[in-house]
């Protein structure tokens, strides 16, 4: 079902939204692009005449209750989103009564789903490697089932808006819709969009394809970076993993980020690029620093040649215009992670020049996807997500739909 064609008047709709937003240490919120992204779907929802249950994790409480993640710090926000009194079930488990009293128009939030161990359905307190691990794992997935039942029991219909966990197999995020029929489960408005602008990078790719890969390390990338190895036709790494591609070379990196496990998979990388065509670009220059704060002495020097005592924290003058050159002729860009520690205003340069140059391709013509915390950070830092294509909610989730792999929480509405 398309949300777009069904209407909620008389329904009540359980939609599992991704409010795990930024809080500070008063429990104020410091972001709330998430609650802002959730809004066309929940607004659809109560202005047909529907009532609206809402459901999402914030942060890892692992299976407890531990108010520090408690979503009643959000309903203020939540309701002044809404324009509207939000009602709140302290516990998602036993919000029956709560559901049946809700009445058109109105809204009832649920307390974490993962005060519930049943949400994630992972065995608590055993490790894989003990042996009634097997036992302990079926117990809690039949457990995981009836917990999925009791939350499908509040409403008639489901609604999944949660990109960003779509690739957990969780009650909430997949288990749910086994309990709804094809006509009574759709994604929400963000979740189409993000399924569509994956399908956009996937499927019927404008060439020349450029991806940035940044962000600390290489290994948490790896598998994107060899799923698009086979699509792309330059490929710019940087960030952190420069200096891990340096050492395998030879190169003398100081004091900087490495992961010295990961030399010969950087050199199978290059190897790889050489054997598919595909144009890889590592930094050649960047602006090393004498420790890691905003504050910290700095020189440019070679990627490769960083003294001792120093560390590179960002793109260098030459490594910019390199990026610069390959992006601007780009017609389809992805861009994941920084290519520095952009969190230091200091140290934003290759990052920002990496954004200008993805807004002046766009502007150009060409479809660009930023996902992931960091690089969506960045362009809100610098001002520019309008100017690009889809700024991505999703992190893990995105990743993993770019690999290619199906998302379950996709899959569990469509069927696939
Ligand atoms: P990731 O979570 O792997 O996408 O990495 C994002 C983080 O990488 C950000 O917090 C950046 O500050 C950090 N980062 C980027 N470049 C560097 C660098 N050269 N050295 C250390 N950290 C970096």
């Amino acid at each position: 079902m398309k949300i777009n064609d069904y209407n909620f008047a008389g329904k009540k709709a359980i939609v599992r939204v991704d409010f795990n937003v930024p809080l500070d240490e008063n429990g104020n919120i410091t972001d709330d692009t998430r609650i802002r992204g959730a809004l066309p779907t929940l607004k659809k929802i109560l202005d047909d005449g529907g009532a609206l249950i809402i459901m999402s994790h914030m942060g890892k409480p692992k299976g407890k209750v531990n108010m520090k993640y408690s979503l009643g710090q959000i309903r203020d926000a939540v309701a002044k989103a809404l324009g509207r009194d939000v009602k709140f079930a302290p516990d998602c488990a036993d919000a029956s009564e709560a559901a049946a009293e809700l009445k058109p128009g109105e809204v009832l939030l649920l307390e974490n789903l993962r005060f519930h161990p049943e949400e994630e359905g992972k065995p608590v307190g055993i490790e894989k490697t003990d042996p009634g691990y097997d036992a302990a794992k079926k117990e809690m997935k039949a457990r995981q089932k009836d917990f999925s039942k009791k939350l499908a029991s509040y409403a008639d219909v489901y609604v999944n808006d949660a990109f960003g966990t779509a690739h957990r197999k969780h009650a909430s995020t997949a288990v749910i819709a086994d309990y709804f029929q094809p006509d009574q489960k759709m994604l929400g408005f963000l979740m189409d969009k993000e399924v569509q602008a994956v399908d956009n990078i996937l499927s019927d790719i404008k060439r020349p394809f450029t991806a940035i890969m940044g962000g600390s390390k290489v290994s948490t990338k790896i598998g994107i970076i060899e799923n698009l190895m086979d699509k792309v036709d330059n490929l710019i790494l940087c960030g952190g993993m420069t200096y891990t591609f340096a050492k395998a070379q030879g190169g003398k990196i100081g004091d900087s980020l490495c992961e010295e496990d990961k030399l010969d998979l950087a050199l199978d990388i290059i190897k790889k690029a050489k054997e598919k065509g595909v144009n890889l670009v590592l930094g050649t220059d960047c602006i090393a620093a004498d420790s890691f704060s905003n504050d910290a002495k700095t020189m440019v020097c070679p990627a490769n040649d960083i003294p001792d005592g120093w560390q590179g924290l960002d793109a260098g003058p030459a490594t910019r215009a390199a990026f610069t050159e390959v992006i601007l002729p780009a017609k389809t860009i992805l861009w994941n992670g920084p290519a520095g520690v952009f969190e230091f205003d200091n140290f934003t340069a290759g990052s920002r020049a990496i954004a200008e140059a993805i807004v002046e391709a766009t502007n150009h013509g060409a479809f660009s996807l930023v996902g992931g915390g960091d690089s969506v950070a960045c362009v809100n830092k610098f001002g520019l997500a309008d100017s690009v294509s889809y700024v991505s909610t999703g992190g893990g989730a995105l990743l993993e739909a770019i690999e290619g792999k199906v998302l379950p929480g996709v899959a569990a509405i469509k069927g696939e």
